[in-house]
């Protein structure tokens, strides 16, 4: 990343002073005098571990507080007492996800104060915010009242958990911003089960119209190309770029095959040098194309690519069912968008499933809402990555320093297994302080 946003930040200790207040209103069920831990407490442990991409993390916080009387989880994360692994799955499960929603507005914001969400914006100079589901729990066993079930014909059940988790993308920017997860799960008084255009839809009930201000385009897999849901954008003042296939919009392609015949579908074709081999683009596009097959069905623009090598082989392929009005230029930004939508997965699913955050190996599934707010825990915690990569200038030096990610959170784990720093800016200075050049050694002789 170039260049820092500014002047407007919000540094760590913000970012914790603002969960101290959300978890703060996290749902407390005990009563009496078992409350020895606060709420904020399991609250910042659990993000803790996800923060500092570490499961042991709280284990060795324990083990220098009881060999120096201090630890990072208080200096860094403002832990006063760490509860024990079972204690925070305890306090946390009763709290449904959307309690932590604040935090993702709250970020937002942020972003948006410093520029950084403006700075995202790509064709027609609207945000790209993807939808895609993503099943980050699966068991035969491990269960609880908000799993969905797949009955297989053997008459086995399998408990897994879904997520709508939305992003922002831009073309060319290796940063997503991550936005509030919305979760498939059983809901009150529903007759079916819950499915992810349902989550995507209730999503777009709590956030669209905000979207809608901000000028967005969604986009989303051939999934979510479905007429009622591009309706619902529609009656939101959203657009969408959506990927339209010839298998499952079967009226779609026979409008192309008709208007090819009559000559209005275009046709434009680029040649590019890919520094090995010459390949071809060719992008066709057409107006006003019903998307299914009945009186009044929503209209929509269509465009496609597909790219060749020089031997004719198709090296890609896709089509797009988009609001924007295509024109020989217009279509290959349109494209370039609809093809961002990858991101979702590749930049921001990835962190639900890979090892860096260490979903759930502390705390299991709970019995409530406990795996579904872990996962929004995470994903916040990746939030509070990419925020910190454009505010705070000592991470993004050691980010741009360290060869990845993975390497600079190895190096955070064992420094602060060994040694209690103050605070996060003490952290990462002692950690760039190992960067400077040495100091000149005294001349001999
Ligand atoms: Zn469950």
């Amino acid at each position: 990343m170039s260049a820092p946003f500014g002047p407007y930040v919000v540094t760590l200790d913000d970012i914790t002073k603002q969960l101290r207040r959300t978890f703060a209103g996290f749902i407390d069920r005990r009563t009496g005098k078992n409350t020895t831990y606060t709420m904020v407490d399991a609250g910042l442990s659990a993000f803790s571990v996800f923060f500092m991409q570490s499961p042991s993390f709280l284990e060795y916080q324990r083990s220098l507080e009881q060999r120096r009387g201090e630890n990072n989880a208080r200096t860094l994360f403002g832990v006063h007492d760490i509860p024990s692994d079972n204690h925070t799955r305890n306090l946390l499960d009763p709290t449904p996800p959307s309690a932590v929603e604040p935090m993702y507005a709250y970020l937002f914001n942020a972003l948006e104060q410093a520029g950084v969400v403006d700075a995202h914006r790509s064709v027609g100079q609207t945000l790209l915010l993807a939808l895609d589901g993503t099943e980050y729990f699966s068991s035969a066993n491990i269960h609880c009242e908000h799993c969905s079930t797949r009955r297989h014909a053997n008459g086995k059940v399998t408990y897994v958990h879904t997520a709508v988790t939305p992003v922002l993308v831009k073309p060319g920017s290796d940063k997503v911003i991550a936005l509030a997860p919305e979760f498939v799960q059983p809901q009150d008084g529903a007759l079916k089960q819950d499915c992810e255009l349902t989550a995507a839809k209730r999503w777009l009930a709590r956030h669209g119209t905000h979207f809608s201000h901000l000028k967005t385009t969604v986009l989303g897999d051939d999934l979510y190309c479905h007429e009622p849901f591009c309706r619902t954008l529609q009656s939101l003042g959203l657009g969408f770029i959506l990927v339209c296939k010839p298998t499952s919009h079967a009226t779609v392609y026979d409008w192309v095959a008709h208007l090819e015949r009559s000559g209005a579908v275009h046709t434009v074709v680029h040649t590019r040098w890919t520094g090995k081999r010459h390949e071809t683009d060719t992008y066709r596009f057409a107006h006003a194309i019903p998307l299914c097959d009945a009186d009044g069905a929503l209209e929509v623009n269509w465009c496609e690519l597909t790219t060749t090598d020089g031997h004719g082989k198709i090296l890609y392929r896709n089509a797009f069912a988009t609001t924007f009005a295509l024109t020989a230029e217009r279509v290959v930004e349109v494209v370039a968008a609809g093809r961002s939508r990858w991101k979702i997965e590749n930049e921001n699913n990835n962190v639900l499933k890979t090892k860096g955050y260490h979903f759930e190996h502390n705390y299991g599934h709970g019995q409530q809402h406990l795996s579904s707010l872990l996962a929004s825990l995470i994903i916040l915690a990746f939030l509070t990555h990419t925020v910190l990569e454009w505010m705070d200038d000592s991470y993004r030096l050691l980010r741009q320093k360290l060869p990845s990610r993975q390497r600079l959170f190895n190096d955070i784990r064992t420094l602060t297994t060994y040694l209690c720093f103050d605070s996060w800016t003490a952290l990462t200075a002692f950690m760039l302080n190992s960067f400077e050049p040495p100091p000149p050694q005294p001349e001999t002789g």
